[in-house]
Formats: C-alpha cells, structure tokens, sequence
C-alpha cells in the first residue's frame, strides 16, 4: 500500500488558477488538492506535514544549464567572481593548487570571469607561463566557449604557430600576431569537453567516472539548496549519459534530466534504437544539441549589426550553412527535435531558413524544435518563430549578471530586443528560463528577479520594455520549462496526477518587492514528494 502525506502552507501557488489550502502526495504524484479537512477526511491516517508560513510553488526547472559540465567544473579551482576579483588573484589561487600538483599534472580551473578583473585587461598564455612552463594550465572562461592556455599545454595540444585552428574553432594572437594562448571555441572545446571534441580524446584529460560522481553530487546539491528539481542538460555525450546512468543506478540522481545529446553523437540513437523523447526514470533524452553561433558573454555571437564599438566584427558562425542544412535536415526527417544554439539574430535567421525548409519539404507539425538561447531578435524572427511553433530558451539572469557591460558590448538598441522574454510572451512564442549554467548563476529565483526588474547588479536598467510580470517569470521556470522539454503533463503544476516535485519558500515569490526575488530563502526542496534538501539553521 502507498503511503500518502498531506502538505499544507501559508499559500500553495500550483500554476493551474486553484488555490488549494493542501496537497495529497501518493509515492512520487499528487493524489489530490483541497482544505486541509477534506484531504484528512479522504486520506485517513496519513502524515500531515506543515509547512507554517512558508509557501509552496513548483520545483524550478531550468530549461538550459550543463549539468555534466558543473560536475566536471566543481573539480576545478573556482575562479568566478565570488572567488577572486583580480588577475593577480587568479595566480595567487594557482600557485597554491601548483604546489599540490604532481609534476607535469594538469592546473585546472573554471568560471573565470574576464569582464570583472580589476586588471581591466584578459589573462595570457604569459600570465600563465608565469605560473608554471612544466605543468600545462587551462583556465576555462565562465561562457563555456572560450579559455585560456599556457604554452606547455599548447605544446601538448600539438599547436605551434603554424598550426590551422580546427573547423569552427579560433586561436588568439597578440598585436605581434604570435599565439596568446587563448583559444576559441571548437578550439577549446577539443581541451576541455568530452562532449563535443574532433578528436579521439580532449588534450585535459577526463575526471575519472567517481570523481565526476562526486562532483555531480556537489553539483545537484547546490541546485537542490536554489529550488531546482528538474533542468535541461543541454550538451550530453557518452560519457555523460553514463554518469547519469549510474548515479540513477546508484540511487543518488535526485534532479529530474532532460538530455541534450551533441550532435557529434548522433549515430548512437541508431545504434541503440531510441528517438528523443523516450525516457528512462529520472533522465529522458530530450533532443539533439548543435551550435550555429558563439556566445554572449564571449562576445562571439553572429548578428546582423556590428559590436559595439566595431564596424566589421560582426561575431562568428561556428558551423557552415551547409552542414547546419544538413544537420537540421538530418535530425527533422528521423523525427527528432533539434536544440539549436543560436544567440545572435544573424544566426537565429539563419537557423529559422533551415527549421522553415525542412518543415516544407517533410511536414512534422508536432515536431517543435528548440532554438538554445535565441538571444538577440526581431520582429520577423517572433513571427517566423510562431509559425513554426519553434520553443526559446533565453537567459533568464544575463541582465542582472552582466549589467551594464551588457550595454557596451551590444548598446542601446540592441539591449531592448535582447533575452526578449516580454516578446516572445507577446507575440505568442513559447518561451522558458534557463540559466545556461555556468556561464551564468544557476539560481531561478535570482533569473525571476532579473526578469521582473531587468536591472543588473550594477543598477544598470537595462532594455525595460522587456519587463514582465512575477507570475509569467515564475511560469517561465516551471510550466514553460516543462512544456520545452515535452512534459507538460506531468511536470511544472502541482495537480493531481503531476509529480510531487515542488519548494517551500520564506515569502511569497508573487507579492515580495521583485528587487529582494534573488534573496528569498529556500526552505525544503522535494522530488516525487520526498525531500531531498533541506535548509539547516
Ligand atoms: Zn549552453
């Protein structure tokens, strides 16, 4: 017999229009809403559990963050701007790691932040060089799609100054055009992501499956501890569907994961006979993951008007239009869902020629492809978009993590077309939150705060017409997020026959000054019903 327990709170916000004083959770699904007496009544003898004045909402659900990435990440120094401010600090933190580093081991670390030095200028190869020319040292920038090199992992790299930079991929030179040592996306991805390299092995070499267990436990846990229940990993390989495997295995998956599998691997659905959609427990594959464009916060993404600043440096296009075709058309005509990166509205257009193209040629009207990020749009974009049914999943905390850098790289005009939650709402496009984790802060309630006020953590204001409502960001985290990932049946309402998946907050997300949304506690946070963090102290 299933055990059942009631769950009652200030308020229960389930995202369905009820307010029920109670919820009734049977194994891991709510068996039924209602006042606190009907529920004991119909339920007799099972638990109740109060939570007070706290309030219940759905589980958080993050449309787009890496997962696999963070487990990876959590291994490495941290050098993100809640750790070190400066350039100097940076080698101060790698001087200490040196000295517990075997000889000719690897220095790593993640989330380096360039835009926040107080040197003002980018760290080098030489800055590197300086630490160590015996031990090679990778320092990965916080976006993900740029890092930095010493020269002796550039040596291990096999690049030397006459070496082309892979398809896709990009070397830094200096003034004097010798190699900085900083290396651009596939360039690094071939470094430091099993998920995504050409070669047979990433130049770093792998954590070890434990060591990524471990650092998946860190990983989860600080999700856990921000609202979080189920995300997107968007960039999955082998090895990651793996590590999730096993921790399912193991019992200690306690994040809902909808798997983004590279395109580089595409080859394995065929092998094992699976489409995206199917599922498996707690981890589902959720489609197929490429790239036309680079990044916002690496400032690399193709758009229609120059940077800021520049007349010619219009951002890069990381795959050609005649392999996106392919691609796009590839993963459409099988009946998969493609997850494409696109940031730029350049590359957004472009990706919406191929979406339009392959839709024409073979019609699959439920089939509603992703576009990652879809970053920078315009009118045309929304329309195209909507009549494709095609999902966005924009940056829900850029504005706020950025600030007013934001407005330096891509100015004024820009900045109102920009992670165009308010848009997207308007024009009828589905649309969900992401954090794109760790380029950006994993916290949902923090993105809420960014959306709501659209002021960074400068004070910058910063594109307001694209302000919306608490209600419409909390629904961007957790109906729309579900919706994104095809699983709007059973997740992001809390109603009878959903997952039991929701967070017991201090205030209420929907009526507190929408400028304190980043720092509203976390109480309890529950998977299928049963906790998996709690707030001590
Ligand atoms: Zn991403």
């Amino acid at each position: 017999m299933t055990m059942t327990t009631i769950f009652r709170a200030r308020r229960i916000v389930t995202m369905t229009g009820d307010e029920p004083e109670a919820l009734a959770v049977s194994g891991e699904t709510i068996a039924a809403t209602g006042s606190l007496a009907e529920l004991r009544e119909r339920f007799d003898g099972a638990e109740v559990v109060d939570a007070g004045d706290g309030v219940i909402v759905p589980g958080f659900n993050d449309a787009h963050a890496h997962l696999a990435v963070a487990a990876e990440d959590m291994l490495h120094l941290d050098l993100s701007i809640d750790a070190v401010s400066s350039l100097a600090e940076i080698a101060a933190k790698l001087r200490a790691e040196l000295a517990h580093t075997p000889p000719g081991g690897w220095l790593r670390g993640s989330r380096y932040d360039d835009a926040k030095m107080a040197e003002g200028r980018v760290l080098s190869r030489w800055d590197l060089d300086e630490i160590s020319r015996d031990h090679p040292i990778l320092v990965l920038q916080v976006a993900g799609h740029w890092g930095v090199v010493n020269s002796k992992a550039l040596e291990l790299g096999g690049i030397d100054e006459a070496t082309e930079a892979p398809p896709g991929g990009k070397f830094g030179r200096d003034g004097s055009g010798r190699l900085n040592g900083i290396l651009f996306e596939m360039a690094i991805f071939d470094f430091a992501y099993p998920q995504a390299t050409h070669r047979p092995q990433t130049v770093a070499p792998a954590a070890t499956p434990e060591d990524r267990q471990r650092g998946l436990g860190l990983a989860m846990r600080a999700f856990h501890a921000a609202g979080m229940t189920s995300l997107t990993d968007a960039m999955i390989g082998p090895d990651d569907i793996a590590l999730l495997q096993e921790a399912q295995r193991r019992g200690t998956l306690t994040l809902r994961v909808n798997m983004l599998l590279h395109f580089e691997h595409y080859g394995l659905l065929a092998q094992r006979g699976i489409r995206t959609g199917s599922a498996d427990g707690r981890l589902r594959l959720g489609g197929i993951k490429t790239f036309v464009d680079g990044a916002i916060g690496g400032r690399t993404c193709l758009m229609e008007q120059p940077f800021e600043g520049t007349t010619d440096d219009f951002g890069m296009q990381t795959l050609s239009d005649a392999e996106l075709r392919d691609v796009v058309r590839m993963v459409h005509n099988d009946g998969n869902r493609v997850c494409t990166h696109a940031n730029g509205d350049r590359a957004i257009g472009k990706l919406l020629d191929q979406l339009e193209a392959a839709q024409r040629e073979r019609p699959k009207p439920h089939l509603h492809h992703r576009i990652e990020h879809c970053s920078i749009v315009n009118d045309e974009i929304l329309r195209r978009m909507k009549a494709l049914g095609a999902i966005a999943a924009p940056f829900g905390s850029y504005v706020h993590y950025h600030g007013g850098k934001l407005l330096d790289w891509y100015g004024p005009e820009r900045i109102e077309r920009m992670f165009a939650h308010r848009s997207f709402l308007d024009h009828g496009v589905a649309v969900a939150g992401s954090s794109d984790y760790p380029c950006g802060p994993y916290q949902p309630l923090l993105a809420l705060q960014s959306c709501v006020t659209r002021t960074g953590y400068d004070g910058t204001p910063l594109g307001l017409s694209q302000r919306i409502t608490p209600s419409e960001a909390l629904a961007l985290y957790t109906t729309s997020a579900a919706y994104a990932s095809d699983e709007a049946g059973t997740k992001g309402m809390l109603a009878p026959g959903y997952l039991a998946d929701f967070v017991v907050l201090d205030d209420d997300p929907l009526t507190v000054d929408p400028s304190t949304l980043g720092t509203l506690g976390v109480r309890a946070t529950y998977l299928g019903g049963a906790k998996v963090w709690e707030r001590t102290a």
